[in-house]
């Protein structure tokens, strides 16, 4: 009896493994890490060091296995310079998860004792983590620029690491750069005032100096959020709050800032909600057009890309949404990425709970969860019903976790949570909420555990009715996990601004090519309004009911291909090329050639290539320099290009 409660309280204890990393975890984790980088951006590489305070945790150990893609690896060494045997292999030869770095110990090391190594290694352009863009692909065009995307695996890329949610660890870093080619550096943690030791100082030559900058991030974070941004940029402060921040290249400085007066406002309707923001400042990078993603919730440090910034803040709820993480992903983590919705779900959640908080426009909230659950949906669809992509737990075992990559996990997640919330009551899932955040600060956790803990604090609190809503909460719980396809819940987000929308849509087609008495109502729609009347369009597209005549109509009256506000431009785009217009192909492929964001590429390159593979392709040989090394893989894949390899 009493072994078989002590191994039932250690299950109870194990949290899922992660198949994406090759690393040792479970033995050994890492505490701090230091990088020193010396960056050629020019030439587009980066000599590195990074040094290492491993902690036996598990077995004993006299090895220890790291994850890298595509580094050159010089060396390894104890903190003594005693130099370490090390070997690469490929346990998955053919896939994207990268390859296994095996350091070789000098002794047996036993749980509890501290290993200090380093590593000497070098990162090129092949990385896909780093995106080394030329002064001509820049807004101001006079220097180079570089910046990092880690999530989910690609840190591997950017030095050898645990690449784990489920370890996390303090750095520090010394970056080394030439004054001509970067004005300012950051990276995803507080400038140190301190100097660090430094291992190698490049003399300075006729024509440039070489700059230092240090920097500390003293809260353990996963590896995926260590981040870089370099170039000619600078950094302003965005309002009166004193902790909000803008970097970006400096001619379009002036234009972010104003349309981000409102960050400080932000941050305090996610705190009205969850609680105060612990990080210190927050920092918002503008990142060049190419950046692949809407935003990525650096600590410290978000990067997010231009087209968030329309000129009218319609595209702001991005920047919400990457200040929640600061409490959801960044301070409570998933284990692995087949829990992601641990990270994801809860922050539209709480981006959701703050808009609402901010704007005060519930019809905004629930067209949102409708357009997020339409995402949702093709995604599925691109996925199949059947796929375990399609639920809420995907098995990357063997990939690039990458590729199981969609909208599932924000918006099932978030639909999961509003499920549970109408359950328990809003005030108690808001109290939970903060409790959990205490609970679980800075570690990292699974689907489980959560589970756990929600129903242990319903009950400590002795909440009403806790036996029913016990039952209600599990009755579904893994169907809403572990099935693919729709939630087993379906949870109405309708409101009578859907209706008009969807009513607007059906003017045009009956209209048949001529103007509608009320064309002008989309005028005063709400923005997400006129992004369900895209995805409407989008719809009659795919039944066949979008003539090439209504097409004129609309963009005679809307001037869409005209639109600046790239998220109703690519909308149009896919609707219009799923209804076999090929007379907006140039226009298209300029749109194509000027973002990177793969939201918005992605689904544009899908239509183009249902139409005219052809053109497709040779739309993406015309932009393939432009793109990020992530947007360029997706992109390939939507293609059938797969079989080029990347570089
Ligand atoms: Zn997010």
């Amino acid at each position: 009896m009493i072994v078989l409660m002590i191994s039932l309280m250690q299950y109870a204890l194990t949290y899922e493994l992660d198949v994406n990393t090759f690393s040792n975890y479970l033995d050994v984790q890492n505490r701090h890490l230091h990088l020193e980088w010396l960056l050629n951006m020019d030439k587009k590489y980066i000599n590195a060091t990074s040094t290492y305070k491993f902690q036996v945790i598990g077995r004993s150990i006299n090895k220890i296995t790291l994850d890298i893609y595509k580094l050159n690896i010089y060396s390894t060494y104890l903190y003594n310079g005693l130099s370490l045997q090390h070997t690469i292999d490929n346990p998955y030869a053919d896939s994207d998860q990268g390859q296994r770095l095996n350091i070789q110990l000098d002794k047996t090391y036993y749980k509890g004792q501290y290993i200090e190594l380093s590593i000497k290694y070098s990162i090129d352009s092949r990385s896909r983590s780093i995106s080394f863009m030329t002064k001509e692909q820049t807004s101001t065009k006079t220097m180079p620029y570089l910046f990092s995307q880690c999530e989910d695996a690609n840190c591997r890329a950017l030095a050898p690491l645990q690449d784990t949610p489920s370890v996390k660890q303090t750095y520090t870093a010394t970056v080394i750069f030439k004054d001509t080619e970067a004005a300012d550096v950051f990276m995803s943690a507080d400038e140190s005032k301190e100097e660090f030791q430094v291992l190698y100082r490049p003399q300075d030559q006729a024509g440039f100096t070489w700059k230092y900058k240090y920097f500390i991030q003293k809260v353990p974070i996963p590896s995926y959020l260590i981040a870089i941004v370099a170039g000619n940029i600078k950094k302003v402060p965005t309002s009166t709050g004193g902790r909000t921040f803008l970097v970006s290249e400096p001619d379009k400085i002036q234009a972010y800032t104003d349309e981000l007066r409102e960050m400080e406002k932000f941050m305090q309707a996610i705190e009205q909600y969850i609680g105060p923001y612990t990080w210190g400042t927050y920092t918002l990078v503008i990142q060049p057009p190419s950046f692949p993603i809407g935003g990525m919730e650096n600590p410290l440090l978000t990067f997010a890309n231009p087209t968030i910034m329309t000129g009218t803040g319609s595209g702001l709820d991005v920047t919400i949404h990457e200040m929640a993480h600061s409490w959801f992903g960044n301070t409570i983590t998933c284990v692995n990425w087949a829990n992601m919705w641990i990270n994801e779900g809860f922050t539209v959640f709480l981006e959701r709970k703050a808009s609402l908080f901010h704007y005060n426009i519930p019809d905004d909230i629930k067209l949102n969860a409708i357009i997020g659950n339409t995402s949702m949906y093709q995604d599925m669809l691109g996925f199949g019903l059947d796929s375990n992509f399609s639920s809420l737990h995907p098995d990357t075992t063997g990939l690039n976790p990458d590729d199981s990559f969609s909208k599932i996990p924000y918006e099932k997640g978030y639909q999961f949570l509003t499920y549970l919330e109408s359950i328990v009551g809003e005030v108690d899932f808001q109290q939970m909420l903060r409790a959990y955040l205490v609970q679980y600060k800075y570690q990292s956790i699974d689907q489980q555990e959560f589970q756990n803990f929600l129903l242990r604090y319903l009950y400590e609190q002795g909440v009403d009715d806790y036996s029913t809503k016990r039952y209600k909460i599990l009755e579904n719980w893994n169907k809403w996990v572990y099935s693919p396809g729709l939630p087993p819940v379906i949870l109405d987000f309708s409101t009578v601004k859907l209706t008009e929308a969807y009513d607007y849509t059906q003017s045009y087609i009956t209209a048949d090519g001529k103007q509608p008495t009320k064309w002008q109502d989309y005028i005063n729609f709400l923005h997400s309004q006129k992004q369900v009347f895209l995805e409407d369009l989008f719809k009659q597209a795919q039944n066949n009911l979008l003539k090439l005549n209504v097409i004129e109509q609309i963009d005679k009256d809307l001037k869409l291909t005209e639109e600046k506000d790239f998220e109703l431009k690519f909308r149009w785009f896919r609707a219009i090329l799923t209804a076999g217009d090929k007379t907006r192909l140039t226009q298209i492929s300029d749109f194509l050639g000027s973002v990177g964001r793969g939201k918005m590429v992605y689904p544009v390159y899908r239509a183009l290539n249902l139409l005219d593979h052809d053109f497709a392709v040779q739309t993406f040989k015309t932009h393939e320099a432009f793109y990020h090394p992530i947007a360029k893989n997706n992109i390939k894949n939507i293609l059938g290009l797969k079989e080029i390899s990347i570089q």
